[in-house]
């Protein structure tokens, strides 16, 4: 696996691969990567004949008081990883080189990125969808592997790409979790022993959605309120939102008449953790 820095190393290095006639994907991560990760890297290499992975931890979609500073980097852990996967290239491009001093063109995420993680977080999906945006231009693959961890991002990247004509396909891949269903994620790495046992909770809540789902109860605001009680017998964890929103519009619905998306994000201390769960209605 090769290692370039530049923008114009990778449009070389993708430009020979399509002469071959190669499929190329792109798996676009922050690194200190995790089976989650790892996870996309392995879709890709079965979808795709050329796999570039990016890690760029990207200013852009911290807020101010955010862990932009504190987040993991472990680059020489994160290219053994990537190695042992069959990666082809990665890409670690530097700040200076991705947002020139005087950029001032944004990607604008829309409504959906008001919602949720907009809400608690106002900036960040307008630098998810500007980072993005950028290294779809920059790579120029046939493929995007996207983990379904980061619905909102997720389900805001495929209205980016319908609505602004990238000629990519997205795709999305299932939720990798630990043994005790928490989702993995970077940010686990925060958390003291005793709020790794609590954060659990996000998973427990899903699940008891889910139960009630698969039930047959069908009012969407009760689903929410048990899932709301079930993080709030656990201390340790404070509840920022727990919903059950459509998976296109993530409004939520007055009943649970298809297929639906319940999310959830909550603190355990100073660590923010989101997870999501599909919800299908029983008979
Ligand atoms: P990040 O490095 O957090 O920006 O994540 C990079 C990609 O990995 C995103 O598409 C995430 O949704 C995906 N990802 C992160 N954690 C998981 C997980 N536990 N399961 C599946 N995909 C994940």
């Amino acid at each position: 696996m090769e290692r370039v820095a530049s923008k114009e190393e990778v449009r070389q290095a993708v430009l020979a691969a399509k002469r071959e006639g190669k499929r190329v994907a792109l798996v676009p991560t922050m690194g200190a990567l995790h089976d989650g990760h790892l996870s996309l890297v392995r879709a890709a290499c079965e979808r795709a004949d050329y796999v570039v992975v990016s890690i760029f931890v990207n200013p852009t979609q911290f807020g101010p008081g955010e862990d932009f500073e504190a987040y993991p980097r472990d680059l020489d852990r994160d290219m053994q990883l990537l190695r042992a996967e069959g990666a082809d290239l990665l890409f670690t491009p530097s700040t200076a080189s991705m947002y020139a001093a005087d950029a001032q063109v944004e990607v604008a995420p829309g409504p959906l990125g008001t919602l949720w993680e907009g809400a608690i977080r106002p900036g960040h999906f307008a630098g998810v969808c500007t980072v993005v945006s950028k290294l779809f231009n920059i790579v120029l693959s046939d493929l995007a592997f996207f983990g379904e961890k980061d619905f909102q991002q997720l389900t805001i990247i495929k209205r980016m790409v319908c609505d602004l004509d990238f000629p990519v396909r997205v795709v999305p891949c299932p939720i990798v979790r630990e043994p005790d269903g928490l989702a993995l994620s970077s940010r686990n790495a925060y958390l003291s022993p005793d709020e790794r046992r609590a954060a659990t909770v996000l998973y427990r809540a899903l699940r008891t959605a889910e139960t009630l789902a698969l039930g047959g109860e069908h009012d969407v605001a009760l689903i929410a309120e048990a899932m709301r009680e079930c993080v709030a017998e656990e201390p340790l964890a404070t509840l920022d939102y727990a919903a059950v929103v459509d998976p296109a519009t993530l409004v939520e619905p007055a009943t649970l008449d298809r297929p639906a998306r319940a999310i959830i994000a909550a603190r355990l201390g100073a660590t923010r953790l989101i997870d999501n769960m599909q919800l299908t209605t029983g008979a």
